[in-house]
């Protein structure tokens, strides 16, 4: 986990990718430049009265780009937070967002503290504290800034975001869109919490389409017995292992958290091994699997699929060269440092990058967004009418298959599937897996078609800077 002294910070990292990827890209030096800086970066200081005593907090909000709007970036709460972290995430996000095609540009928040240390109550009054100080500024905003869940906080948070920006601004019909990834109560989408770790299977799911892709990363066939090994069994690791092993086949080898590593060959239940950790807090004394105190060292275990869903920087010069997955997706944002990634590419490692991989939790808070705004869930006008036409077809072509001598005409179980319209969560997912489909094919068109671009992060880099040049240029910049 300790990276060596000589690697550049996570921002720095993620400024050498983007000018790796810049030089090869017909740029006036100024637009290069107005694309790569980090426009603005808001730090407080507030404090919180908590157990008798005053304690200060520190936070920070920043923009990396406004050629869209409203910019759109998680709040993450760890005791890691500081402000070179907070800009590579923010940029990632205005990468990730031009990448899926999610009008939005990049912003990202951080609130330094463990939230282990403090129980509910004092959650919610420091995350209320918080919210004020930057909704006062328009940092948390429908029209302007609108944050979603990330590391150390999920739906409860944004419910206490989205009901203080409420009481800050009683007359704003459009309150809810101030934040995603809201509770379903509270203004929400189903499918929010799944989303990210559903956008990684569909992502791999596409890459499985591309069989010279997959040949590429020394592989054959499909997901099917694919052994995965997955680092954070947080919303995003939790939720991609799960799919991943319940409806593709795969198997989950090993599991990498805080405490150590747990891994069984015949593949762990993702479902039992996260009550298991709820319980007791950690992998340790897990049943279903041989629980390892070194849980770094999992990461450069023989495997097929390497996904890290934790945290920035665990793949870096110090293990770069003995990590064996030959395909590794980026769960998380920033897990290879921009060193650890040239060696990786030099071993013919495929890298399915962050900005892509994990771009479902933005997509489908764009779909929330965009709900918040219309007052009306998806499908709520559709789903019965088209039951009804449905329910039409199928009862004439039973007629027909009848008469045809068909005896039992059609099959009840095809008439139920067909008949049944799209809900929210069918259409969710449907807006997901397109947008995750065309996204790696916009990348994938890149890396096939030109001879300088030898990687995936490359050829996202090139259509997403392209993607925001071209916003910069119609703004007359
Ligand atoms: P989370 O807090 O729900 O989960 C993180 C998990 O990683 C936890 O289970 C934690 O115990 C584990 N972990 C932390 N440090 C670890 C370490 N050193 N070794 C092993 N495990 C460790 O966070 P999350 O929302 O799942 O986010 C994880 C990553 O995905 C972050 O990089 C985040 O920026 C990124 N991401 C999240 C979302 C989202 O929708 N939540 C969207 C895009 C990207």
């Amino acid at each position: 986990m300790n990276a060596p002294l000589r690697e550049p910070s996570f921002r720095e990292s993620v400024d050498l990718m983007f000018n790796h990827a810049a030089r090869l890209m017909d740029l006036s030096p100024g637009l290069e430049e107005k694309i790569r800086v980090c426009n603005s970066t808001y730090v407080v200081r507030f404090g919180v009265r908590l157990r008798g005593a005053i304690h200060t907090f520190t936070g920070y909000r920043s923009v990396h780009s406004e050629h869209m709007e409203p910019v759109k970036g998680g709040i993450r709460y760890s005791l890691a937070v500081n402000q070179d972290e907070v800009e590579a995430l923010a940029a990632l996000m205005t990468y990730k967002c031009a990448l899926v095609e999610v009008p939005f540009g990049g912003s990202k928040g951080g609130l330094c503290l463990e939230p282990r240390d403090w129980n509910e109550h004092e959650m919610e009054l420091i995350t209320r504290r918080f919210t004020y100080e930057l909704a006062k500024r328009d940092l948390i905003h429908p029209s302007q800034n609108v944050p979603a869940p990330d590391m150390g906080t999920s739906e409860r948070e944004m419910a206490w975001i989205v009901d203080q920006y409420r009481r800050m601004n009683t007359t704003d019909i459009n309150a809810s869109a101030c934040v995603t990834g809201k509770p379903l109560n509270a203004g929400g989408i189903h499918g929010r919490v799944e989303a990210t770790g559903r956008g990684v299977q569909y992502a791999l799911r596409e890459f499985f389409r591309h069989k010279e892709d997959v040949a590429k990363a020394g592989l054959d066939g499909g997901l099917e017995g694919k052994r995965v090994i997955v680092q954070g069994l947080g919303n995003v690791g939790f939720h991609a292992a799960k799919f991943l092993s319940e409806e593709d086949g795969c198997l989950v080898t090993a599991v990498i958290e805080r405490d150590g590593a747990v891994s069984n060959p015949e593949g762990l239940s993702i479902e039992f091994l996260k009550a298991h950790i709820g319980a007791c807090g950690g992998v340790k004394g897990f049943p279903g699997g041989t629980y390892h105190e070194d849980g770094s060292d999992w990461l450069e275990a023989d495997c097929d699929i390497l996904i890290p869903a934790a945290m920035e920087s665990v793949i870096n010069l110090g293990n770069a060269a003995r990590v064996q997955a030959p395909l590794i997706i980026e769960a998380a944002n920033g897990p290879i440092t921009s060193g650890a990634d040239e060696i990786l590419r030099k071993k013919g490692a495929v890298i399915i990058p962050d900005m892509y991989a994990n771009a479902g939790g933005v997509t489908v808070s764009y779909f929330e967004w965009v709900k918040n705004l219309s007052h009306i869930r998806f499908g709520r006008m559709q789903r019965r009418q088209e039951e009804a036409q449905h329910a039409l077809l199928v009862q004439e072509l039973d007629r027909v298959a009848k008469t045809a001598g068909l005896k039992h005409g059609l099959s009840e179980n095809f008439k139920e599937q067909y008949v049944r319209g799209a809900g929210e969560l069918e259409l969710v997912r449907s807006g997901l897996d397109d947008t995750m489909r065309t996204a790696y094919q916009s990348m994938r068109e890149v890396w096939h078609s030109r001879k300088d671009v030898e990687d995936l992060r490359t050829a996202a880099y090139l259509v997403s800077i392209a993607r925001v040049a071209g916003s910069y240029r119609s703004k007359g910049l």
